[in-house]
């Protein structure tokens, strides 16, 4: 087997550095946090459209829905790429871009896909994901909000919570009880969600950092077309397993790839700061610890590399998507805090300090705290490794 890149990958790249490099400035940095989520979606569509213009945009989506067709190999190289130049991520479109679009291109119909897909690429659609509920995270299946069929449409009544973004969102991707007397895992169905439909309350939850991104959204007699159910009646606990495949199992991958600036940034400045009148970067146990985050930062984007190219041969991640989600997860936490402690207490500062990636760092180790609970706890996905993938007896 050849690993390295073909000639045309490598044209790939040097076409896609050189965009790049010319549309970063023109872009223009993302707005203050203060600017508040309206003028981040603005700034997050305009990015879309420059890709989309570009034909970078979906790159391993199928060229009828407006994307690129891109083999693995360019997948991976533009995830690379982006991480390299820190290009715009556009988190008010994560849930689009990244699973409710690839939700719909495996399980939708096609009139579904034509009404959502090109314009989640183009950048004009932005959705959420309304699966949570109170009593329903971890043990999601057991959700109660409730869709009724009354004619054409499902009336749908119910709570959720921990809604990213929902106040940007047009769509949601909606779970819902359409039986309730069938076992917890089998009434269960998925729906589009139209967010402006009447009956619809978001209120918003303050988090500890200040920040405004999680809502509750209240459903009263919300009436939803039943053209937008996705895949059959009672069946949304399998549609929801695709979604959470490609949350846990691709979405990541340009996040995987930005790990790798935070160990360059932490090589470096172990040359700068000082520890007992000599550079950190002498102290053989330092460089052992970030040596060994590179080299399971290499095996994760071995992971990764499988978890597309499952996504690409069946059309779905597989069940290793939950492997790649935990090792993911703990990994960001474990390399944050090791760059919190190079560092010290510098690392509360909001602005670089001494010269050194204080901002970055203090990011990274407030930002990777969520990242075992968001799309999955670890003890989950452990759960799911053991059992599904292990074979081990059930959880009690
Ligand atoms: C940043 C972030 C963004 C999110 N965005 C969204 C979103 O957009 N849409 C959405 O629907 N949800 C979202 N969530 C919610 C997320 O999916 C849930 O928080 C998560 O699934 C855990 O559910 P819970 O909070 O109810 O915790 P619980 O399920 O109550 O779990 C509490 C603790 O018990 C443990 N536990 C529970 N059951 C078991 C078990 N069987 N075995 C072992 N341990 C167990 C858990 O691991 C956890 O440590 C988001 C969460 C975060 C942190």
């Amino acid at each position: 087997m050849d690993l390295r890149h073909t000639p045309e990958d490598e044209r790939f790249r040097e076409e896609l550095r050189h965009w790049l490099d010319e549309t970063i400035p023109r872009q223009g940095d993302s707005p203050p946090p203060e600017a508040g989520y309206k003028a981040q979606r603005e700034y997050d569509a305009r990015w879309q459209r420059r890709l989309f213009d570009a034909g970078y945009a979906g790159l391993h989506w199928p060229s009828e829905y407006g994307g690129r067709d891109a083999s693995l190999a360019q997948q991976l190289i533009f995830a690379e790429e982006c991480a390299r130049a820190q290009a715009p991520f556009n988190p008010t479109n994560f849930v689009g871009l990244l699973h409710a679009g690839p939700t719909l291109m495996v399980e939708g119909t096609p009139e579904q896909k034509a009404a959502h897909l090109p314009p989640i690429l183009r950048g004009e659609q932005t959705w959420c994901q309304c699966f949570s509920e109170p009593s329903a995270g971890s043990d999601l299946a057991n959700l109660r909000t409730s869709a009724v069929r009354d004619g054409d449409d499902y009336v749908v009544n119910g709570h959720k919570i921990w809604t990213s973004m929902a106040t940007m969102a047009d769509y949601a991707e909606l779970l819902v009880r359409t039986d309730p007397r069938a076992s917890k895992h089998r009434g269960l169905s998925w729906l589009i969600l139209p967010m402006d439909a009447p009956g619809i309350e978001i209120r918003r939850i303050k988090t500890l950092a200040g920040s405004l991104e999680f809502c509750e959204v209240f459903l009263e007699d919300v009436r939803v077309p039943a053209s937008h159910l996705v895949g059959a009646e009672n069946d949304g606990w399998r549609v929801s397993n695709v979604t959470l495949r490609f949350e846990r199992g691709t979405a990541f991958a340009r996040q995987i790839y930005s790990m790798q600036q935070l160990l360059h940034s932490m090589l470096l400045a172990a040359r700068r700061v000082e520890r007992g009148g000599r550079p950190a970067a002498d102290d053989a146990g330092l460089r052992r610890r970030i040596g060994r985050l590179q080299a399971e930062l290499d095996a994760l984007r071995s992971m990764l590399r499988l978890s597309l190219s499952q996504a690409a041969r069946t059309g779905v991640p597989g069940l290793g998507a939950s492997a790649l989600k935990l090792k993911y997860s703990e990994l960001w936490q474990r390399a944050a805090e090791a760059a919190r402690e190079l560092i010290g207490r510098g690392v509360l500062a909001r602005d670089d300090v001494a010269d050194l990636p204080t901002r970055q760092f203090g990011w990274a180790a407030l930002g990777s705290l969520q990242s075992t609970i968001s799309a999955g706890t670890s003890q989950i996905q452990r759960n799911i490794i053991a059992e599904r993938i292990l074979g081990q007896p059930k959880d009690r």
